[in-house]
């Protein structure tokens, strides 16, 4: 349902909790963050945003680095094991997603009599173990993962992808569902819409469908599901405050 993400120099809890809160307007059931310092941290609850916050205090939020999600179930109820951030089977890989994965229960069965566990009922875990899967088959980075597991999908979807083995990297990719780039002085804000972005930055991206964006400090790469590097356009938002 709604998505924040960040990469630069700042606290990156505070600047998620405050985009989801921003993103609240939408309706979710359940919200988490993860944080990507070093290792992975992730913290998510069925509930509300504060509760969330709540759950958290006085953990280690420490990073500069990590994506927030608020959800609005389509495959699993509502509970703390169904909410997003999803890990792969070996915790090295994080995901958030928006969106329905039609052609979930076929790529379950798939990775299942190749050994993967899940712990969710979500079609969006089917996804991160699908990167897993392709990144360790093939010795990938984690741009590349993404972009070959997504030719496998069917579906709508806005995802944030980050991997312990990449510590200083976001990947966004959508297809049918929104996504933004917020650019800043070496630091970028990924959202599902504006809202979360416009008090740090009026210059924006669009990501299209079918882009895949590689963010990190000082730079994005954006190519397209067929690996076609795009050139993507900065725009500036007339969104009011
Ligand atoms: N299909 C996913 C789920 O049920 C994502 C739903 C959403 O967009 O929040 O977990």
């Amino acid at each position: 349902c709604g998505i924040v993400g960040y990469i630069g120099h700042r606290d990156a809890w505070s600047i998620i909790v405050k985009g989801l809160h921003r993103l609240e307007y939408r309706g979710y059931d359940s919200a988490g963050i993860a944080l990507l310092d070093g290792s992975l941290k992730t913290y998510k609850k069925a509930g509300k945003v504060s509760e969330l916050e709540e759950f958290a205090a006085g953990k280690d939020k420490t990073g500069t680095i990590g994506m927030g999600h608020t959800r609005w179930a389509t495959h699993g109820e509502p509970s703390d094991r169904n909410s997003h951030p999803h890990q792969s089977g070996d915790g090295r890989l994080s995901i958030i997603h928006n969106g329905i994965i039609e052609n979930y229960a076929t790529l379950k069965e798939a990775l299942q009599a190749k050994g993967h566990v899940f712990n969710s009922d979500t079609d969006t875990e089917i996804l991160v173990h699908l990167i897993e899967e392709v990144q360790k088959a093939d010795n990938l980075d984690l741009a590349e993962a993404v972009r070959v597991a997504l030719t496998k999908v069917i579906g709508a979807y806005a995802i944030v992808v980050m991997s312990q083995d990449e510590p200083d990297l976001l990947i966004a990719a959508r297809k049918g569902s929104p996504m933004v780039i917020g650019v800043g002085q070496n630091e970028y804000f990924i959202a599902s819409d504006a809202s979360p972005i416009v008090e740090y930055t009026k210059n924006v991206i669009y990501l299209k469908d079918n882009q895949i964006a590689a963010v990190s400090r000082d730079e994005i790469i954006v190519k397209s599901i067929d690996n076609i590097i795009q050139t993507p356009s900065i725009q500036e938002l007339t969104l009011k405050l």
